[in-house]
Protein backbone atom coordinates (compact mmCIF):
# COMPACT_ATOMS: atom_id res chain seq x y z
CA UNK A 1 0.00 0.00 0.00
CA UNK A 2 1.64 3.44 -0.95
CA UNK A 3 0.51 6.35 1.02
CA UNK A 4 0.10 10.07 -0.66
CA UNK A 5 -2.26 12.14 -2.51
CA UNK A 6 0.75 13.27 -4.74
CA UNK A 7 0.86 9.15 -6.04
CA UNK A 8 -2.62 8.86 -6.86
CA UNK A 9 -2.82 12.51 -8.48
CA UNK A 10 0.13 11.72 -10.81
CA UNK A 11 2.62 14.34 -9.43
CA UNK A 12 5.01 11.23 -8.06
CA UNK A 13 5.76 8.33 -9.43
CA UNK A 14 5.01 5.67 -6.81
CA UNK A 15 8.46 4.03 -7.44
CA UNK A 16 8.43 2.39 -3.78
CA UNK A 17 5.70 -0.23 -4.48
CA UNK A 18 7.95 -1.49 -8.08
CA UNK A 19 11.22 -1.47 -5.65
CA UNK A 20 9.20 -3.01 -3.02
CA UNK A 21 7.91 -5.83 -4.92
CA UNK A 22 11.00 -6.94 -6.92
CA UNK A 23 12.65 -6.84 -3.47
CA UNK A 24 9.56 -9.08 -2.18
CA UNK A 25 9.99 -11.51 -4.62
CA UNK A 26 13.75 -11.83 -4.50
CA UNK A 27 13.47 -12.86 -0.67
CA UNK A 28 10.69 -15.36 -1.44
CA UNK A 29 7.24 -13.37 -0.49
CA UNK A 30 5.76 -12.65 -3.39
CA UNK A 31 3.38 -9.33 -4.02
CA UNK A 32 -0.22 -10.55 -4.15
CA UNK A 33 -1.04 -6.86 -4.92
CA UNK A 34 -0.07 -3.27 -5.03
CA UNK A 35 -2.72 -0.65 -4.06
CA UNK A 36 -2.02 3.86 -4.15
CA UNK A 37 -4.08 5.31 -1.69
CA UNK A 38 -4.88 8.95 -1.11
CA UNK A 39 -4.17 10.63 2.12
CA UNK A 40 -7.84 9.66 3.55
CA UNK A 41 -7.63 8.20 6.79
CA UNK A 42 -10.78 6.91 5.75
CA UNK A 43 -10.01 5.50 2.81
CA UNK A 44 -6.41 4.39 4.43
CA UNK A 45 -8.63 2.24 7.01
CA UNK A 46 -11.03 0.82 4.56
CA UNK A 47 -7.46 -0.59 2.42
CA UNK A 48 -6.22 -1.62 5.52
CA UNK A 49 -9.09 -4.20 6.74
CA UNK A 50 -9.42 -5.15 3.24
CA UNK A 51 -5.87 -6.47 3.24
CA UNK A 52 -6.38 -7.99 7.10
CA UNK A 53 -9.40 -9.56 5.97
CA UNK A 54 -7.86 -11.30 2.91
CA UNK A 55 -6.90 -14.43 3.95
CA UNK A 56 -4.27 -15.32 1.25
CA UNK A 57 -2.11 -12.66 2.14
CA UNK A 58 0.32 -12.85 5.61
CA UNK A 59 2.26 -9.81 5.32
CA UNK A 60 1.17 -6.33 4.72
CA UNK A 61 3.88 -3.37 3.52
CA UNK A 62 2.69 0.26 3.80
CA UNK A 63 4.80 3.28 2.88
CA UNK A 64 3.84 6.74 3.33
CA UNK A 65 2.37 9.50 4.94
CA UNK A 66 4.51 9.58 7.74
CA UNK A 67 5.67 13.21 7.73
CA UNK A 68 5.41 16.15 10.16
CA UNK A 69 2.78 17.74 8.17
CA UNK A 70 -1.08 17.71 8.75
CA UNK A 71 -1.09 15.67 5.68
CA UNK A 72 0.20 12.65 6.32
CA UNK A 73 -2.06 10.94 8.52
CA UNK A 74 -0.97 7.24 8.29
CA UNK A 75 -0.43 6.49 11.77
CA UNK A 76 -3.54 7.73 12.34
CA UNK A 77 -5.87 5.56 10.30
CA UNK A 78 -3.60 2.59 11.32
CA UNK A 79 -4.55 3.06 14.86
CA UNK A 80 -8.30 3.26 13.84
CA UNK A 81 -7.76 -0.19 11.56
CA UNK A 82 -6.32 -1.31 14.58
CA UNK A 83 -8.52 -0.05 17.51
CA UNK A 84 -5.82 1.27 19.74
CA UNK A 85 -4.93 4.60 20.96
CA UNK A 86 -1.95 6.96 19.37
CA UNK A 87 0.62 7.41 21.76
CA UNK A 88 4.13 8.90 22.10
CA UNK A 89 7.09 6.14 21.64
CA UNK A 90 9.51 7.76 23.67
CA UNK A 91 12.16 5.94 21.98
CA UNK A 92 11.41 7.72 18.96
CA UNK A 93 10.95 11.23 20.53
CA UNK A 94 14.66 10.71 22.13
CA UNK A 95 15.62 10.30 18.71
CA UNK A 96 14.11 12.87 16.92
CA UNK A 97 15.52 15.59 20.00
CA UNK A 98 19.12 14.65 19.72
CA UNK A 99 18.28 14.70 15.93
CA UNK A 100 17.07 18.03 16.00
CA UNK A 101 19.74 19.45 18.48
CA UNK A 102 22.48 18.10 15.53
CA UNK A 103 20.82 19.69 12.76
CA UNK A 104 20.54 23.07 14.94
CA UNK A 105 24.63 22.62 16.40
CA UNK A 106 24.99 22.26 12.35
CA UNK A 107 23.19 25.32 11.48
CA UNK A 108 20.88 23.10 9.74
CA UNK A 109 18.15 24.41 12.10
CA UNK A 110 17.23 27.30 14.09
CA UNK A 111 15.81 25.96 17.06
CA UNK A 112 17.29 23.27 19.13
CA UNK A 113 13.39 22.49 20.34
CA UNK A 114 11.38 20.02 19.12
CA UNK A 115 8.21 21.51 16.79
CA UNK A 116 4.39 19.75 17.20
CA UNK A 117 5.75 18.72 13.64
CA UNK A 118 8.65 17.35 14.71
CA UNK A 119 6.86 15.29 17.49
CA UNK A 120 4.24 14.25 15.24
CA UNK A 121 6.09 11.49 13.68
CA UNK A 122 6.99 10.32 17.23
CA UNK A 123 3.32 9.43 17.55
CA UNK A 124 2.29 6.00 16.65
CA UNK A 125 -0.28 3.48 17.40
CA UNK A 126 0.01 1.69 20.73
CA UNK A 127 1.35 -1.79 20.77
CA UNK A 128 3.95 -2.02 18.24
CA UNK A 129 5.67 -5.42 18.11
CA UNK A 130 8.54 -3.44 16.75
CA UNK A 131 9.73 0.12 16.21
CA UNK A 132 12.31 0.53 13.43
CA UNK A 133 14.92 3.38 13.79
CA UNK A 134 15.22 5.13 10.27
CA UNK A 135 19.18 5.80 10.77
CA UNK A 136 18.20 8.74 7.62
CA UNK A 137 15.37 10.64 8.56
CA UNK A 138 12.50 11.04 11.65
CA UNK A 139 9.75 9.21 10.93
CA UNK A 140 10.33 5.75 12.59
CA UNK A 141 8.41 2.90 10.77
CA UNK A 142 6.97 0.22 13.20
CA UNK A 143 5.65 -3.25 12.39
CA UNK A 144 2.22 -4.36 14.24
CA UNK A 145 0.21 -7.77 13.66
CA UNK A 146 -3.68 -8.00 13.89
CA UNK A 147 -5.37 -10.82 12.56
CA UNK A 148 -2.43 -13.57 12.10
CA UNK A 149 -0.54 -10.77 9.65
CA UNK A 150 2.01 -8.69 9.88
CA UNK A 151 2.06 -5.30 8.94
CA UNK A 152 4.50 -3.30 7.80
CA UNK A 153 4.65 0.93 8.06
CA UNK A 154 7.78 2.48 6.13
CA UNK A 155 8.20 6.10 5.88
CA UNK A 156 7.11 6.91 1.74
CA UNK A 157 10.59 9.09 1.12
CA UNK A 158 12.39 6.57 -1.09
CA UNK A 159 15.94 6.80 0.51
CA UNK A 160 14.63 6.57 3.92
CA UNK A 161 11.75 3.27 3.34
CA UNK A 162 15.06 1.17 1.11
CA UNK A 163 17.36 2.34 4.52
CA UNK A 164 15.05 0.31 6.61
CA UNK A 165 13.67 -2.13 4.82
CA UNK A 166 17.37 -3.48 3.69
CA UNK A 167 18.84 -2.98 7.11
CA UNK A 168 16.68 -3.41 9.73
CA UNK A 169 13.57 -5.42 8.11
CA UNK A 170 15.05 -7.94 5.97
CA UNK A 171 17.48 -9.30 8.05
CA UNK A 172 14.94 -9.58 11.03
CA UNK A 173 11.98 -10.39 9.22
CA UNK A 174 11.84 -11.35 5.86
CA UNK A 175 15.13 -14.23 6.43
CA UNK A 176 12.84 -16.94 6.01
CA UNK A 177 11.33 -16.52 2.53
CA UNK A 178 12.82 -18.84 -0.80
CA UNK A 179 12.45 -17.10 -4.21
CA UNK A 180 10.99 -18.20 -7.26
CA UNK A 181 12.64 -19.12 -10.12
CA UNK A 182 12.27 -16.73 -12.70
CA UNK A 183 13.08 -17.62 -16.41
CA UNK A 184 12.78 -16.04 -19.75
CA UNK A 185 12.74 -16.86 -23.30
CA UNK A 186 12.84 -13.89 -25.94
CA UNK A 187 11.36 -13.75 -29.73
CA UNK A 188 11.91 -11.06 -31.67
CA UNK A 189 9.00 -10.30 -33.72
CA UNK A 190 7.06 -12.44 -33.20
CA UNK A 191 3.18 -12.62 -32.89
CA UNK A 192 2.08 -12.62 -29.38
CA UNK A 193 -1.64 -14.02 -30.44
CA UNK A 194 -0.11 -17.15 -31.82
CA UNK A 195 1.24 -18.36 -28.36
CA UNK A 196 -2.93 -18.08 -27.16
CA UNK A 197 -3.47 -22.13 -27.96
CA UNK A 198 0.38 -22.72 -26.70
CA UNK A 199 -0.04 -20.50 -23.23
CA UNK A 200 -3.42 -22.54 -22.85
CA UNK A 201 -1.87 -25.74 -22.36
CA UNK A 202 1.04 -24.71 -20.52
CA UNK A 203 -1.99 -23.70 -17.98
CA UNK A 204 -3.03 -27.13 -17.53
CA UNK A 205 -0.21 -28.78 -17.97
CA UNK A 206 1.94 -26.34 -15.70
CA UNK A 207 -0.32 -24.86 -12.98
CA UNK A 208 2.62 -24.42 -10.61
CA UNK A 209 4.22 -21.87 -13.14
CA UNK A 210 3.00 -18.80 -14.08
CA UNK A 211 3.60 -18.09 -17.77
CA UNK A 212 3.45 -14.54 -19.33
CA UNK A 213 3.64 -12.90 -22.17
CA UNK A 214 5.29 -9.49 -22.35
CA UNK A 215 5.27 -7.73 -25.59
CA UNK A 216 8.39 -4.78 -25.85
CA UNK A 217 7.34 -2.47 -28.59
CA UNK A 218 10.72 -0.65 -28.63
CA UNK A 219 12.81 -3.44 -28.97
CA UNK A 220 10.13 -5.72 -30.84
CA UNK A 221 10.41 -8.24 -28.30
CA UNK A 222 8.06 -10.54 -27.32
CA UNK A 223 9.62 -11.55 -23.41
CA UNK A 224 7.67 -14.89 -22.10
CA UNK A 225 8.29 -15.37 -18.55
CA UNK A 226 8.12 -18.34 -16.05
CA UNK A 227 7.66 -17.76 -12.76
CA UNK A 228 7.62 -21.36 -10.41
CA UNK A 229 8.99 -22.32 -6.83
CA UNK A 230 10.28 -25.95 -8.30
CA UNK A 231 13.37 -24.96 -10.59
CA UNK A 232 12.78 -28.09 -12.43
CA UNK A 233 9.28 -27.72 -13.45
CA UNK A 234 10.33 -23.99 -14.85
CA UNK A 235 12.89 -25.20 -16.81
CA UNK A 236 10.51 -28.25 -17.95
CA UNK A 237 7.82 -24.88 -19.17
CA UNK A 238 10.60 -23.59 -20.58
CA UNK A 239 11.91 -26.20 -22.69
CA UNK A 240 7.97 -26.90 -24.11
CA UNK A 241 7.78 -23.11 -25.39
CA UNK A 242 11.74 -23.37 -27.03
CA UNK A 243 10.38 -26.61 -28.90
CA UNK A 244 6.81 -25.42 -29.80
CA UNK A 245 6.92 -21.86 -30.16
CA UNK A 246 4.95 -20.16 -33.07
CA UNK A 247 7.80 -18.45 -34.61
P1 LIG B 1 5.59 11.04 3.18
O1 LIG B 1 6.20 9.95 3.99
O2 LIG B 1 4.21 10.70 2.75
O3 LIG B 1 5.68 12.35 3.86
O4 LIG B 1 6.41 11.15 1.81
C1 LIG B 1 7.52 11.99 1.70
C2 LIG B 1 7.97 12.12 0.26
O5 LIG B 1 8.39 10.85 -0.23
C3 LIG B 1 6.90 12.56 -0.72
O6 LIG B 1 6.88 13.94 -0.87
C4 LIG B 1 7.27 11.91 -2.02
O7 LIG B 1 8.15 12.72 -2.74
C5 LIG B 1 8.04 10.68 -1.57
N1 LIG B 1 7.23 9.48 -1.70
C6 LIG B 1 6.22 9.08 -0.89
N2 LIG B 1 5.69 7.93 -1.28
C7 LIG B 1 6.38 7.56 -2.39
C8 LIG B 1 6.31 6.43 -3.27
N3 LIG B 1 5.41 5.44 -3.09
N4 LIG B 1 7.17 6.37 -4.31
C9 LIG B 1 8.07 7.37 -4.50
N5 LIG B 1 8.19 8.44 -3.71
C10 LIG B 1 7.36 8.55 -2.66
MG1 LIG C 1 2.74 12.14 2.19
Amino acid sequence: MAIGDELVGGFTLDTNSHWMAERLRMLGYPVKRATQIRDRPQEIVEQLRRELDDAEITDVFVSGGLGPTPDDRTFAALATALGKELMIWEETRARIERRVQRMHSMGLLESPDVTEGNLRMARIPAGPSHVFKNRRGMAPGGLYEANGKRIFVLPGVPLEMKGIFTEELEPQFLAAGSAATVRELRFTFAVEARFYPLMRELEEQFPDVSVGSYPNFETKELVIRCVGLDPKRVEAALDVIRKRAPV
